[in-house]
């Protein structure tokens, strides 16, 4: 796993001044770590009966369909507002600045399903709570929690529900 943390790139002041961007763009470009992370993530839920993995747009389509086709499950993309075309179930969060939505079609996860929502990194967790609380309400069996990086410094877990049983490969 060192090899793939040194290939994810530090962009300083991104997006705005005060900010360490962590640019996974670097890693998933190397073939070598992509393998390894996509290996990885697929050990972290090969026997747990895993059934659909839900990617959050737009990193976390990369190893969220990586997993899914490692593990033998489908995938569901959880999306920005009006980009899906059926219908959907849809979640507001709030941001530094404002609110976000993030939708799911309404016939993606049933009650039959084990899931794991994946995206690419924890920051504050604002993100993944909302996704998480929105596939909750689709009844599925189980839900886990993966990212590739976390940034604990964020104490982003904490903004997690306390029941979630959260992953992640690498933290800062
Ligand atoms: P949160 O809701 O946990 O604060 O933010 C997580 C979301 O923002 C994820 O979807 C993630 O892609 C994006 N994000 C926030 N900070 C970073 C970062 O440093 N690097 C990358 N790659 N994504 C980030």
């Amino acid at each position: 796993m060192e090899y793939v943390r040194q290939k994810i790139r530090d962009v300083y002041e991104f997006p705005k001044p005060g900010i360490i961007f962590r640019d996974l763009t670097t890693m998933f470009k190397d073939a070598r770590a992509m393998h390894i992370v996509g290996w990885d993530l697929a050990q972290l839920y090969r026997d747990k009966g895993v059934t659909k993995v839900v990617g959050i747009e737009s990193r976390g389509f990369i190893g969220g369909a990586i997993m899914a086709y490692e593990i033998g499950a489908g995938f569901v993309p959880a999306r920005k507002p009006g980009k899906l075309p059926a219908d959907t179930v849809r979640a507001d969060f709030a941001k530094e600045y404002g609110t976000d939505t993030i939708e799911i079609h309404r016939d993606a996860i049933t009650p039959d399903d084990v899931v794991v929502i994946h995206d690419d990194l924890l920051a504050t967790g604002g993100t993944m709570a909302a996704c998480y609380e929105l596939v909750k309400s689709m009844n599925p069996k189980k839900v886990y929690i993966n990212f590739i990086v976390e940034l604990s410094d964020l104490h982003g877990r904490d903004n997690l529900p306390k029941d979630a049983e959260v992953t992640s490969l690498i933290v800062y």
